[in-house]
């Protein structure tokens, strides 16, 4: 399984938060608890704004 970690940005609160590309289960922004990205089925769907992709 692959996937990377990227760097985020809540269009809620604009907190900056690192998530896991894929991520097994829905992740929430830490201050505002907006959901960030969520898997849905296999297809993982990051609703945030990607501004880095960390390797
Ligand atoms: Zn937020």
């Amino acid at each position: 399984m692959s996937g990377k970690f990227v760097k985020v940005k809540c269009p809620k609160c604009n907190n900056e938060q690192n998530i896991f590309s894929k991520p097994a289960t829905v992740v929430k922004c830490l201050v505002c608890e907006d959901v960030l990205a969520k898997n849905t089925g296999g297809e993982c769907s990051v609703s945030a704004t990607v501004i880095q992709i960390l390797e």
